[in-house]
């Protein structure tokens, strides 16, 4: 059996590892590569295997990091099936079509502009290449075994977001098994990842390899935000990517108003087309998350969802205070929280909460690092208002969760394989799992090969 790590390998984007068991070729995931333009340009050179040779993509979750190159994979020739959860699969379908979206408009844009070097400037799919593949999607069940040609397979919840797995694979007598990304132990939404199968050789995540998350709840951080805003008299704003976080966001603000530890009044916005469209999958699939059927609706009718471009900048222009508004994209590269970052930062009495990952490159890094300008649709803008940027909203599990996560497993594998993290998060976890379990740890180079 041959490994191969095509992305998500020394950086936490691109996840792509193709499995080839005699003449069986299967790809557990295929993501675009995000962030710092050196990686966002992968995404433009020709795959590095043939795509037509591929039997089949088993996809963990719908983040776009691990499935947002799929579009890419049916251009170059691949013609088999997509094998996902039911809720990965409805969700892929949104974050798709949102992804060719955002790729047509900025294409669109460079060339009214004409600021691209390529003339005219493409994006990298388009609506109608994404939703010819949808066809191609088959949703399985958790736990039960299915089969590509002679290749053994089954998917075990992973926490993270709705519908993520991890990825057990069993050919020639030895067992693979892919973490996928992993979710948090007491996520108040998600029910924490399952216990790794036994394996011969186990395929990591490591994102916060290197770190353990701030020990203060998401909660907590909410209670004091909320509280500091109705004194204030201002507007807490809150950048969220729109599935996953920004459902967890709302569901927690409901819950401190309901139990009567914020003030029930203040208004709540849920600012996101998108995060709109999955929110109706919460009730559909809620055997991936914690709470019982009903409870996701009577939370989201407490929220009120801003459903036109009009409705996003009346928001602006309001005089209601306090309020609370959620609003994509998380890391302030682009959405509607643009023009509420523009409408609002420039008031000390108003509150930025970073509740998420913030890449190199995005404003939101900026924001994270102290920067007090950043430039919006061609503007510098002052940041006057106060940035929190908490770790508490993770939706990945910290060093100490990975390494429980790791050590629950029935026997230790044989061979570790660490992806998925920047350079300083793999080489901390790869230290931390030899010093205390004396294991075989290695980090594999981007495209690089192993037999098993
Ligand atoms: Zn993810």
């Amino acid at each position: 059996m041959e490994l191969s790590f095509l992305g998500g390998a020394g950086t936490v984007t691109g996840s792509k590892y193709l499995v080839q068991s005699e003449d069986t070729k299967v790809l557990i995931d295929c993501g675009l590569f995000q962030g710092l333009k050196q990686l966002r340009l992968l995404n433009w050179e020709p795959l590095p295997f043939t795509a037509r040779e591929v039997h089949a993509v088993i996809l963990t979750h719908a983040h776009l990091d691990h499935c947002g190159a799929l579009p890419l994979l049916f251009k170059a020739g691949f013609r088999g099936r997509v094998y996902c959860t039911t809720a990965t699969l409805e969700l892929t379908k949104i974050i798709l079509l949102d992804s060719a979206k955002i790729q047509e408009e900025e294409a669109d844009y460079a060339n009214r502009k004409r600021f691209s070097k390529h003339d005219p400037a493409l994006p990298l799919y388009t609506t109608e290449e994404v939703e010819n593949i949808f066809a191609s999607f088959h949703a399985v069940p958790l736990h039960e075994p299915f089969e590509i040609k002679h290749l053994q397979v089954r998917l075990f919840g992973a926490g993270h977001i709705l519908g993520a797995t991890s990825v057990e694979l069993k050919a020639e007598g030895k067992t693979l098994y892919f973490s996928g990304d992993l979710g948090r132990q007491n996520d108040p939404l998600m029910l924490p990842p399952e216990a790794p199968q036994q394996a011969d050789v186990l395929i990591m995540e490591s994102t916060y390899g290197n770190r353990s998350h701030s020990k203060k709840t998401s909660r907590e951080v909410l209670l004091e935000c909320i509280h500091q805003t109705k004194k204030n008299q201002g507007v807490l704003l809150i950048p969220s990517f729109s599935v996953g976080r920004a459902q967890n966001l709302a569901h927690e603000i409901v819950q401190l108003k309901n139990e009567g530890a914020v003030d029930a009044n203040i208004p709540v916005y849920f600012n996101s087309p998108m995060g709109m469209a999955a929110n109706r999958l919460y009730e559909e699939y809620p055997e991936f998350h914690r709470l019982p059927p009903g409870a996701f609706d009577e939370v989201m009718d407490q929220v009120r969802e801003v459903r036109s471009a009009e409705e996003s900048k009346a928001l602006n222009e309001s005089l209601q205070r306090p309020m609370i508004i959620i609003a994509a994209s998380g890391m302030l590269t682009g959405g509607r929280v643009l023009h509420h970052v523009r409408a609002f930062a420039s008031d000390p009495k108003n509150i930025l909460l970073l509740a998420g990952f913030q890449a190199a490159g995005t404003r939101g890094r900026d924001l994270a690092d102290g920067k007090n300008e950043i430039k919006i649709h061609g503007a510098l803008r002052k940041v006057s208002c106060q940035v929190i940027n908490s770790d508490s909203f993770s939706a990945h599990a910290d060093q100490d969760e990975l390494v429980k996560w790791f050590s629950s497993a029935p026997a230790l594998p044989k061979k570790i394989f660490l992806v998925h993290g920047e350079p300083e998060a793999l080489t901390g976890l790869a230290e931390k799992l030899q010093s205390e379990f004396k294991v075989d740890v290695q980090i594999p180079e981007i495209n690089g090969s192993i037999s098993i």
